[in-house]
């Protein structure tokens, strides 16, 4: 690998403070980046101007730093903001509606999780299009002069995309059988996380995706995307979900956020005990991230998730 050329990136949505899974996330991508000698970009993904506030970025780029965990550019600089980068969204999706890619869609919420959900476990899915993906012309142009705004898909080849995930190994996915057509921009003009995600760590050039397992199936698709726009896939690492319980740590845990954590931790305990629950420290001892990059091997991070109890 060329090491030089490695660049990393925190991505968090700043619609919440952030919870030990975040930092958990958060600290492998700047273990996986650094061990390599690349550098790491600090990314708003800060699309959805209704749960994402301006105070949460400054409280996330916070507690990176808080924890020492450092980056070379990006937030504060607007240019790493996911709302000041539409121009780039909009000339992706011009690029895939001129290669006949791009359909508008009238579904409903409800009809689209109806027609995502399988209708017994393990048979084969739906039609990976909706019945929007053959309207004709007239019919579109009626309802756009009726005022119904649509959302935007992209058509999906039947097509097995595999990607080679550095820790959890092959995975591959039928795009048009698992999942089918996807929104790339969504009835409020909003795009799709699916799209500006791949958008940005293509012109980023981001070459190491390090995040929650629960994008692993987003990966295939990110991957034709960015193929499909010209460009070469990053190398993609997913880690172990951090759970409490039976259930996934989530924004709604909010005794758990870091805030919480400034008062009670000193931030090398922390990260100490962050390293211990990914399996690179034996027992939680006070540490820097940087002390980490030495023993930081993905070998030694578990598979199955990883229980807070
Ligand atoms: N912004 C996403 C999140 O906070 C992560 C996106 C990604 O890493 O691809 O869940």
């Amino acid at each position: 690998m060329d090491t030089a050329s490695v660049t990393g990136r925190f991505a968090p949505s700043p619609s919440g403070h952030m919870h030990m899974g975040n930092l958990l996330a958060m600290l492998l991508a700047w273990l996986d980046a650094r061990a390599l000698g690349g550098r790491m970009i600090l990314r708003m993904e800060d699309l959805d101007p209704v749960r994402t506030r301006p105070e949460y970025a400054a409280a996330i780029a916070d507690d990176l730093a808080w924890l020492g965990l450092d980056w070379d550019e990006g937030w504060p600089d607007p240019a790493y903001c996911q709302s000041r980068r539409t121009s780039y969204y909009e000339e992706a999706f011009r690029a895939l509606e001129a290669k006949g890619l791009v359909y508008p869609c009238w579904c409903s919420r409800a009809q689209r999780l109806a027609a995502a959900n399988a209708p017994h476990p393990g048979e084969a899915v739906h039609d990976p299009r909706c019945r929007c993906a053959s309207l004709s012309p007239s019919e579109r142009a009626a309802r756009i002069a009726a005022g119904r705004l649509p959302a935007w898909k992209v058509r999906v080849p039947d097509e097995t995309v595999t990607i080679r995930d550095g820790h959890y190994g092959v995975y591959a996915e039928n795009l048009a059988r698992e999942g089918g057509d996807f929104i790339i921009r969504r009835a409020d003009g909003v795009y799709a996380y699916q799209l500006a995600v791949s958008v940005d760590d293509m012109r980023m050039g981001v070459t190491r995706v390090v995040r929650g397992r629960d994008l692993l199936s987003s990966a295939p698709r990110q991957a034709w995307l960015i193929r499909t726009l010209g460009g070469t896939p990053p190398e993609y690492c997913h880690l172990p979900l951090l759970i409490s319980g039976r259930e996934k740590l989530s924004k709604r845990l909010g005794s758990q956020s870091t805030q919480a954590f400034h008062q009670s931790w000193d931030p090398r305990e922390l990260v100490g005990h962050l390293a211990c629950l990914a399996g690179l420290l034996p027992a939680p001892e006070p540490v820097s991230p940087r002390q980490l990059t030495d023993r930081f091997d993905w070998d030694k991070v578990p598979r199955e998730d990883i229980s807070m109890e």
